[in-house]
């Protein structure tokens, strides 16, 4: 996909099962069982999209999904299978990790950034692309280092503590440009210091959207957050100045968690806080 100068591509590291109550949070079981239909284990199934932006020379990987490192159990309960899933998507388009020059993540949970680090032959637990600084907000660290009982399951330091050993982490102080094309804004309520990639070029824009609005529905619907955003009313503020912003630039979004929608163009509705998202119909990713 072309964006003016910059090309876009998805790339995948599978999809996993997440419980669908804490997908929707306060949203009742029969209000959001129409638009997705839960297994027997009341679970959702989750995309894990990437985005792989080539702007200016530079390869910019945003997110790495749950990566190769979780136990058996853990996959089981995930219902994720399958090794390099992201390094063998990157591998069809004929990338290695090497060719990877930043990582962006979104935030430190461990469905965005487990794909950070892996372990070598010998065991040693290293980055995943070799050659990549890694950019990540400042406040989003200390949280993931220092987590509470709330944010404990999903913060582990295998993910990010490697980088930094490496010298390989790039800690990003609020809002910053990261190339001509490619920018992060902090978008504050599903994790404190959750940021957004935006792509501009040629008087075209474009955001990854992450988990500041994980599928399009938590955008159509301000009020739709999930359990587990820790700050929930903030996430909607938040939300509705990205839409706002969304519908008066027509910004294309880029949604990381929705299996069957992977972008569209956002429309207002006779509500103020109900939009519409109309869907990219593209080529299979
Ligand atoms: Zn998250």
């Amino acid at each position: 996909m072309r964006l003016g100068n910059v090309t876009l591509r998805f790339v995948s590291d599978g999809v996993y099962h997440e419980d669908g109550g804490r997908f929707f949070g306060l949203v009742p079981k029969v209000l959001w069982e129409p638009i997705v239909e839960p297994d027997e284990r009341n679970r959702i199934p989750l995309a894990m999209r990437s985005l792989l932006i080539e702007s200016g020379g530079q390869r910019i990987l945003v997110d790495t999904g749950f990566g190769d490192k979780l136990s058996e159990k853990k996959r089981g309960h995930l219902s994720l299978y399958g090794q390099d899933r992201l390094v063998g998507s990157l591998q069809r388009l004929g990338i290695g990790p090497p060719d990877i020059d930043l990582v962006i993540n979104t935030h430190l949970h461990r469905d965005h950034c487990g794909g950070n680090t892996r372990y070598n032959e010998r065991g040693e637990l290293v980055p995943t692309f070799p050659r990549a600084t890694y950019c990540v907000q400042r406040l989003e660290l200390a949280d993931a280092l220092f987590p509470n009982e709330r944010t404990r399951a999903t913060y582990r330091r295998q993910n990010y503590e490697p980088l930094e050993q490496n010298g390989q982490l790039r800690i990003l102080w609020g809002d910053t440009r990261l190339t001509d094309e490619v920018r992060v804004i902090v978008t504050p309520g599903h994790t404190r210091a959750h940021q957004c990639v935006v792509i501009g070029s040629q008087g075209q824009t474009a955001i990854f959207m992450g988990d500041a609005a994980s599928w399009p529905i938590h955008l159509e619907r301000l009020a739709w957050v999930p359990a587990y955003d820790v700050e929930p009313l903030i996430s909607i503020e938040t939300k509705r100045s990205l839409a706002r912003w969304a519908v008066e630039n027509h910004v294309l979004l880029i949604f990381e968690h929705q299996p069957d929608v992977a972008a569209g163009y956002l429309h207002p509705t006779e509500k103020p806080d109900r939009f519409r998202l109309e869907p990219l119909e593209l080529e299979e990713m």
